[in-house]
């Protein structure tokens, strides 16, 4: 039976959901900027990686909290979320490091314009610059237009209203306050897959910041992550740094002193660096030679370590692959790529329906989970979108 569904959030979240309903039933989305999926168009400016080429063993370690996305995951995994994108004329390939992108030719802005198309080709109404304003009562979801305040009619809802990085594209977290005020268990919104503060020494930030760190890895606790960085003003930014976000973030909220080790060749090993070394007598100026290290290696080397270190080419050898950087704090929210926090998930049911009325769902960023980046946040968006689909399918039986 054709069913009513009110959507809020035309990010990548709602419109997945949307595109998932639109068939077997009137679906109505609402945001309150004029244009849809912004982020989505910010995403895809260096290339839209859209998913990952993981298996399900690999994939779901990729989430926190442990097991909230497995059920969503399982239904609909990596290949579910390609096979149905070729179905929709997005025909995609495997990058670098297993991240999948939109084949040429494809971009955010033909994948939204795509999306919109078909959308609104199936009847789709599209409520621009309504905003989702809270609760009655009785728990049903207001909007207001243009001042006007109405009591959202429909069979089903469904909130998809985001996180809070970049909030210049509409996802600001103003949702949050809507919804502790309704009784709902909120976390705060904090940043992930962000960048970190780092006080740099002068001889640092004078000559070096701006330059990549090609194939380092970085510890924390009992965590490691290959890949890219980027030295900033303010600090460290990039992708091996994200996977770390996380352990990073529960260390500073607990006031702990969080310091971060840099390995700068993480495909050797101690002893293999020792060897490059050894019996040769070597002084510092020959360290960049011998090991193969760049004047920015070098100079954070000779920054990080004591003297009696830097001059001892063994201690050296061991000390540039646990280079110690003490992180202040994480970069803010706006600048992060995504946030973590949001709806608790002790308010949601396992197909996402809000344990307080099941005739609401929330899906997307504003759920209290977090993934690094490689294309697994917008594939939880398409997973929970999925779900929640079969849910309201099933109901309807
Ligand atoms: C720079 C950058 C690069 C990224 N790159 C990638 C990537 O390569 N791969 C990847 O997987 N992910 C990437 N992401 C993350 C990804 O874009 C997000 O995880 C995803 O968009 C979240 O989808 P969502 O629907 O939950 O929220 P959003 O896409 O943020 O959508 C939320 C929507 O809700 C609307 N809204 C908010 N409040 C209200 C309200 N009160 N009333 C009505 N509407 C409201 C907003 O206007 C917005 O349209 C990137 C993000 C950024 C910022």
């Amino acid at each position: 039976m054709r069913k009513t569904i009110m959507i809020y959030g035309a990010g990548a979240a709602g419109l997945l959901a949307a595109m998932k309903l639109c068939r077997d039933h009137e679906v109505i989305v609402v945001d309150k900027e004029r244009n849809i999926g912004q982020k989505l168009l910010i995403a895809g400016k260096g290339g839209l990686n859209i998913t990952n080429h993981a298996e399900i063993q690999d994939l779901l370690p990729k989430y926190i909290p442990e097991g909230f996305l497995d059920e969503s995951l399982r239904e609909n995994d990596t290949l579910a979320f390609r096979s149905w994108l070729e179905q929709n004329g997005i025909p995609t390939y495997t990058g670098s490091s297993g991240k999948v992108f939109p084949e040429k030719g494809n971009n955010s802005k033909s994948i939204l314009q795509n999306f919109k198309k078909k959308l609104q080709a199936a009847g789709v109404e599209f409520r621009m610059k309504s905003r989702f304003a809270g609760f009655n009562t009785e728990l049903k979801p207001q909007i207001e237009t243009k001042g006007v305040d109405e009591s959202a009619e429909a069979d089903y809802h469904i909130f998809a209203l985001g996180g809070a990085s970049w909030p210049q594209t509409g996802s600001d977290g103003s949702w949050l306050e809507q919804f502790r005020n309704a009784g709902f268990a909120i976390l705060p919104l904090e940043a992930s897959n962000c960048g970190v503060n780092i006080q740099w020494p002068e001889s640092i930030s004078r000559f070096h910041t701006g330059k990549p760190l090609k194939n380092i890895s970085i510890s924390f606790k009992d965590k490691s992550s290959k890949g890219e960085a980027v030295l900033t003003e303010t600090g460290l930014e990039g992708y091996a740094l994200y996977p770390l976000i996380p352990l990073i973030r529960e260390g500073l909220n607990k006031n702990e002193t969080v310091i971060i080790e840099l390995d700068l060749k993480p495909n050797s090993s101690v002893e293999q660096l020792k060897l490059k070394l050894s019996g040769k007598n070597i002084k510092p100026q020959k360290y960049a030679e011998a090991l193969n290290l760049n004047p920015l290696q070098m100079a954070l080397a000779k920054a990080l370590t004591s003297k009696e270190t830097y001059l001892n080419s063994l201690e050296f050898a061991a000390a540039i692959k646990k280079l110690p950087l003490k992180i202040e704090s994480l970069r803010p929210i706006e600048e992060a790529i995504s946030s973590v926090g949001g709806l608790a998930v002790t308010e949601l049911n396992s197909d996402f329906s809000l344990v307080r009325n099941p005739n609401l769902f929330a899906i997307g960023e504003m759920t209290n989970w977090d993934a690094p980046t490689g294309g697994f946040l917008l594939q939880a968006c398409y997973s929970m979108a999925c779900r929640v689909s079969r849910a309201i399918e099933e109901r309807n039986q």
